[in-house]
């Protein structure tokens, strides 16, 4: 796709080497020759004569004029409900509309102007001046043009913008294998929930999971076959994570955590128990594991409510000091820790 600068380039060239295109609708032939004649010496400027009232709104949405040359007084349709008209259609809405009249009165100038006329001339008028009001409305018309597709650009390339940045935020905060928050958003996520639990004095919970044995897993398998594994093991704790404020992340090689806002102890011991019978579940053979043949994985849960001073890396130590639990006793088990002294 094109950047919305180009686009926007290129439509404002078109808009300026677009000619002055004016439309007569007048039901004299008569006028309607004298006006041709009058701009027959202008090469810039392209001439559309419409003779029938009931047509001139569908011709000038065919023929897109910079200006409308609207004579006032014809059969059936007058000149103002046609004005009128112009204004009522969105094709037509900002088209600039010359009036003509046959007299110089001050009644019919203020109805023309009321129902959106831009200008009022008696006809016909010299050349010269009715060139020069031509020009005059076209320019302004065409700039008004220019000036939408201006915004209409801009606004694109906004849109474009926020769709980017927030793409790039995505990236910048998500683990490239599992598609996890990664390290560096889970280092944000917990700052700023262990701030939050400080302020309610409310429980936050932790819990660190690791894959038992991988290693062995790796030099058995390969390590595609273990990126593989780490995927899955990443989509099973995306799977349990029920409420919208918990966090998975991949905490870093294949070792994955869990941020668990407003989390009392039991509660996290039973989403830890629950994932970790999950990824037992998935049945992933692993000859060298250390339980059953299956892949295991390993979990410490904390849960603190934050003390004041206190920074939140104290949340993990103790989720860690549970999973050096969890890992000492034998692996595939969950282990609660609670902070010493
Ligand atoms: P334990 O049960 O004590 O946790 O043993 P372990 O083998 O899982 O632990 P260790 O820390 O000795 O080994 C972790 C292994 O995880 C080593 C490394 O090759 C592997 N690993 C880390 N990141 C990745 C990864 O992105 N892809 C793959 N395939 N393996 C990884
Ligand atoms: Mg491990
Ligand atoms: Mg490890």
């Amino acid at each position: 796709m094109q950047p919305p600068e180009n686009n926007a380039i290129t439509d404002t060239a078109a808009l300026n080497s677009y000619p002055v295109m004016v439309l007569l609708v007048d039901d004299q032939a008569m006028i309607g020759e004298a006006v041709r004649r009058a701009l027959a010496a202008e090469p810039d400027i392209d001439f559309h004569y419409c003779a029938t009232p009931d047509d001139a709104v569908a011709v000038a949405e065919r023929t897109r004029p910079t200006v409308i040359l609207q004579d006032l007084v014809m059969p059936g349709v007058d000149g103002l409900t046609l004005v009128r008209r112009y204004r009522d259609n969105a094709a037509t809405r900002d088209i600039p509309i010359i009036v003509l009249s046959t007299k110089e009165e001050a009644a019919m100038k203020s109805a023309a102007f009321a129902a959106g006329a831009n200008d009022y001339l008696v006809k016909l008028p010299d050349s010269i001046e009715l060139i020069a009001r031509i020009r005059y409305h076209s320019r302004s018309y065409l700039n008004l043009l220019q000036r939408d597709e201006a915004y209409r650009a801009l606004r694109q390339s906004q849109q474009q913008l926020l769709e980017t940045n927030l793409e790039l935020q995505r990236l910048t905060n998500s683990d490239g294998l599992t598609g996890l928050s990664n390290r560096r958003y889970f280092d944000e996520y917990l700052s700023a929930e262990w701030k939050r639990a400080q302020r309610d004095k409310s429980q936050l919970a932790l819990l660190m999971i690791d894959v038992d044995a991988f290693k062995a897993y790796n030099d058995t398998y390969g390590h595609v076959a273990g990126d593989e594994v780490l995927r899955r093991v990443a989509t099973v704790l995306r799977d349990n994570c029920s409420r919208p404020a918990d966090l998975p992340a991949r905490f870093g090689g294949e070792e994955f955590s869990m941020i668990l806002p407003s989390t009392s102890p039991g509660g996290a011991r039973l989403l830890a128990e629950k994932a970790r019978r999950a990824i037992e579940a998935l049945g992933i053979a692993h000859s060298g594991g250390t339980t059953g043949g299956c892949l295991t994985v390993s979990i410490g849960a904390a849960v603190l409510v934050p003390e004041e001073g206190q920074p939140s890396s104290r949340l993990v130590e103790v989720a860690d000091a549970g999973l050096y639990e969890a890992k000492r006793n034998g692996r595939n088990q969950v282990v609660m820790a609670w902070p010493k002294g």
